[in-house]
């Protein structure tokens, strides 16, 4: 079946030529039990290989039934050695961590065969050769004949025509060896037997034919015995390909089958999964602090836990609308009125050498840990706020506590002296707690009231309907300024006594003037009833306002309008139509936001009114390329330490490439093997992770990883790990197969 016509091997090794064997003619039949002998060196090996297709040939043709090979490309040859050869070597190539059995199941797997087929085959074969007691034994532990017996039990499995033997009783003992040879003949009836042998005696009793070979040429070849011609047509050896669930039970089963080689590639990937976490994180880090640092004009208050609602239809909030929001999960406080956060009051001291730009919120809402001084205990005493070695504030307290200062007037532009407030307390705060540079000062309900006031007046615009004649005016401007007085009574107004000259008879006393305030929430029109004039020389007993500058009355064109303080303070809303919440864990502000949304509110997030600076853009492109970087460099890292513990694994895949395993299967082998890997140091990352998420154990590193990953990013750094997986196997296996399987395997050897 098998014929060499004038086949020659030639070795190309450094510009040198060597030859294997040279004009071989001969030609090989199922039932013969052939045997090969000669000198070492003579070519008996190279003849082997060739036939055994292992190797290619340089000259001649061999002919398999007939049919020319000399075309055939490496494909070829893989399934010429599926169908045909079985192969037993002198040193078993059997894999070692494996047991008996299931290094015959490996190649019956390869082949197709399946699971129920595959035992019953198996057992079958270990009774013949005489190894069923081992067949739990890892083959490491057999003696050489043992070993031997498996290797023929493998190359039964594959039921192929043709057992080549390269001096398979080399390495045994006398007894041993002659079990195996009588083992082989018993095989031989309906198979070509070729088998290599230094001693020739060992065998003479059972071969039918004896070749000898010296200096690469056929010196002798002489038939022995008369054998049974079988006429066996080779078209009913076919084989199948290795099922899916089997590749992937191989593979799963090559991952721990050696403990050390699955513990290092575990280092090494949870070693990958770690750096890409830590370098990813730390750019997300980064840029979420950035995404902090923006700035808008409208909002002063830039804590990233804080969100700004309205309601839809742009009324008030009612009291139970309040109280069913401060009961949500994740609200740290609510701030109903919420302006006085975002508006900036001026203060100096009254020399004017330092100057205070604070925002105002509720003492309620201080926090005393921190504190230096002590709490507020009237209206006129604050507490201010702001981050360690922020310019908001002198870093020594002693240089602020218990100093006055005094309110600015936005309108006039000059200090209120009217106005004082002492400093009873100072809290520093950690950095990064708030936006840079803020101050903040907290103040007693009743005062943060009246400030609410005062930041809604500056906000509004006010009409003024003066006996017929109409006046639009804003907060700055100083003409019938309206302004709270606590001696008058509700609905009733005090004029400048030259305002007179507007009515009859120079009197206005007994007219209404009509106000009407507007601002971005409401619109309102209130009526008030002039009740009295005043002038120079009575205001102050009229409005006990002792303190009164006349020169400021001369200055005055027009004075102002005197007007009941409730009256005041409702004119500009006791009502909150705009309110913020500042939420617990900003890492769940999303779900406190859609809350407010289904609850029909309108909302803003701080950060989403920020004003973002180019540093987060390139933050953002240095994460990406930084990545993309890192990637590289650990593939290559990966790629070479991987190498190293694989090299361990080139046998294995050596033998199975010779058992005939194509380049596909490999590479899905060694893909499966990584993977599962990738896997299990990708998820034991994940328990990791969620583990310190409960506050079970501590790393400061996966917090981080916990606080700034959002799913996507679990799901890209997932992709890159298999990615890298991936062109690991691909780059290995390319190698692996990168030259004929004889050659690969002499490298390791
Ligand atoms: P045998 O098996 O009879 O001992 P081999 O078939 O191994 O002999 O070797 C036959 C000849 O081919 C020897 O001269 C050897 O030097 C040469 N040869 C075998 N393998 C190689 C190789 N890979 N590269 C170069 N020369 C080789
Ligand atoms: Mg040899």
């Amino acid at each position: 079946m098998i014929q060499l016509k004038n086949v020659s091997k030639f070795y190309y090794s450094k510009g040198v030529i060597a030859t294997g064997f040279s004009k071989v003619n001969l030609s090989f039949d199922i039932g013969e039990f052939v045997a090969i002998t000669g000198e070492s060196g003579s070519g008996k090996s190279t003849l082997l290989n060739v036939i055994s297709g292992l190797e290619t040939y340089e000259e001649g043709e061999m002919f398999v039934e007939g049919k020319e090979t000399s075309h055939y490309i490496e494909k070829d040859w893989e399934v010429y050695r599926r169908k045909y050869i079985g192969n037993i070597y002198q040193n078993f190539n059997l894999i070692n961590s494996y047991t008996v059995y299931q290094n015959i199941d490996v190649i019956l797997s390869l082949n197709g065969v399946c699971q129920k087929e595959r035992k019953q085959k198996i057992l079958t074969l270990l009774k013949r050769v005489d190894m069923l007691k081992y067949k739990n034994t890892k083959v490491s532990k057999l003696s050489g004949g043992q070993k031997q017996r498996v290797a023929i039990a493998r190359a039964l499995a594959k039921d192929v025509p043709v057992i080549i033997a390269d001096e398979p009783t080399g390495n045994l003992d006398k007894r041993s060896a002659e079990s195996i040879i009588e083992l082989l003949r018993e095989i031989s009836k309906d198979k070509l037997i070729i088998i290599v042998t230094h001693n020739f005696e060992q065998v003479a009793d059972y071969v039918t034919r004896k070749i000898t070979m010296h200096d690469g040429r056929v010196l002798e070849d002489k038939k022995q015995v008369d054998f049974e011609k079988q006429n066996i047509s080779l078209d009913q050896y076919s084989f199948k390909n290795i099922r899916l669930w089997d590749e992937i039970k191989l593979g799963i089963r090559n991952t721990f089958n050696i403990c050390i080689k699955f513990i290092l590639l575990f280092a090494v990937y949870s070693f990958i999964v770690c750096a890409l976490m830590g370098e990813y994180s730390f750019f997300k880090e980064g840029e979420y602090e950035l995404s902090k640092q923006g700035y808008n004009y409208v909002f002063q208050d830039l804590n990233d836990h804080r969100i700004i609602f309205n309601k839809k239809d742009k009324t008030f909030f009612t009291a139970e609308e309040v109280e069913t929001i401060k009961k949500l999960k994740n609200i740290d406080y609510v701030v109903e009125n919420d302006m006085t956060a975002d508006y900036i009051f001026d203060f100096a001291e009254a020399d004017e050498t330092e100057w205070y730009n604070a925002n105002a919120k509720s003492i309620s809402l201080l926090k005393i840990d921190h504190l230096k001084g002590r709490l507020p205990e009237n209206d006129n005493e604050i507490v201010l706020e702001a981050e360690e070695g922020s310019y908001a504030l002198p870093k020594d307290p002693d240089k602020i506590l218990n100093h006055e200062i005094f309110a600015f007037d936005p309108a006039t532009g000059t200090l209120n002296k009217t106005e004082a407030y002492t400093i009873v307390g100072v809290r520093y705060i950690p950095e990064g707690t708030t936006s840079q540079n803020q101050l903040i000062m907290y103040v007693s309900d009743s005062k943060l009231k009246e400030l609410h006031t005062r930041v809604h007046r500056t906000y509004s615009r006010i009409k003024i309907d003066f006996v017929n004649r109409i006046y639009q005016m804003d907060y700055y401007s100083n003409f019938l300024k309206l302004t709270p007085n606590a001696w008058i009574d509700r609905g009733k107004v005090y004029i400048s006594e030259e305002e007179n000259y507007r009515c009859d008879k120079f009197n206005c006393v007994g007219q209404t003037i009509s106000v009407t305030v507007s601002n971005i929430y409401y619109t309102k029109t209130s009526y008030f009833t002039i009740a009295k004039t005043y002038n120079k020389k009575n205001i102050n007993q009229i409005l006990d306002l002792p303190n009164y500058n006349q020169k400021e009355y001369e200055m005055n064109y027009s004075g102002p309008i005197y007007m009941n303080i409730d009256d005041y303070e409702d004119l500009f809303s006791k009502d909150s139509y705009q309110m913020s919440v500042y939420v617990k864990d900003v890492d769940h502000i999303n779900e406190t936001e859609k809350q407010l949304q289904d609850m029909g509110y309108h909302t803003l997030k701080i950060k989403d009114t920020l004003v973002k600076e180019t540093g987060v853009e390139i933050i953002r492109v240095l994460k990406i390329v930084m990545t993309l970087g890192l990637v590289f460099v650990l593939f290559f890292i990966t790629y070479f330490v991987i190498k190293i513990i694989l090299k361990s694994r080139n046998i294995y895949y050596s033998i199975l490439r010779m058992l005939g395993a194509s380049k596909k299967v490999c590479r899905n082998l060694l893909m499966i093997e990584l993977f599962t890997v990738t896997n299990l140091s990708y998820f034991t990352f994940l328990m990791i992770a969620e583990i310190n998420r409960r506050g079970y154990i501590h790393v400061g590193f996966i917090n981080t990883v916990n606080r700034y990953f959002a799913n996507i990013d679990y799901i890209i750094l997932y992709v890159i790990l298999i990615l890298m997986s991936l062109f690991i196997s691909l780059r290995y296996s390319r190698k692996l197969f990168k030259d004929s399987v004889m050659n690969t395997y002499r490298e390791e050897m």
